[in-house]
């Protein structure tokens, strides 16, 4: 039986794939009183559960650096952020540009 939605709420998040349930999750713990979460179907069945779980570094500019740090960062600390155990793993990746001129090979090399 599903359970009935509060009639309002601080925040309503739609759609709860990764995005949403991290929206969802920061909201309420950075002291957000009421958030609802809603999704058309069960949680997570869109693209999320399709991901293959890389949590590359490849920042376009210095906030999405920052973004990407503070996102791996809460990955390999999720059991203290949430209390759930997960089997995180960086294990890397190999990248294959055909032309040395690829923008996003040199920009990924330029923050190294
Ligand atoms: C094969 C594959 C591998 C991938 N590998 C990686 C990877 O290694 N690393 C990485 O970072 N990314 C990867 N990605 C990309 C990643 O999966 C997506 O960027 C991410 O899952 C998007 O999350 P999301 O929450 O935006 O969307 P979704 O997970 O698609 O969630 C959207 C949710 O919104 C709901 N929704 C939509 N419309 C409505 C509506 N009108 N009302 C209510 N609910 C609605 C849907 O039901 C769904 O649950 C991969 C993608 C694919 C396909």
């Amino acid at each position: 039986m599903q359970p009935a939605l509060p009639k309002e709420a601080e925040v309503v998040v739609i759609g709860a794939g990764v995005l949403g349930c991290s929206s969802a999750f920061h909201l309420a713990n950075s002291g957000c009183k009421s958030v609802v979460l809603l999704d058309r179907g069960p949680i997570a069945n869109g693209t999320t559960p399709f991901a293959a779980g890389q949590t590359g570094h490849l920042p376009t500019d210095t906030s999405m650096l920052q973004f990407v740090t503070y996102c791996i960062d809460f990955l390999e600390n999720f059991k203290q952020h949430t209390g759930i155990a997960i089997d995180y793993r960086q294990s890397g990746s190999v990248r294959i540009t055909l032309s040395d001129a690829s923008p996003t090979i040199r920009n990924f090399f330029q923050w190294k």
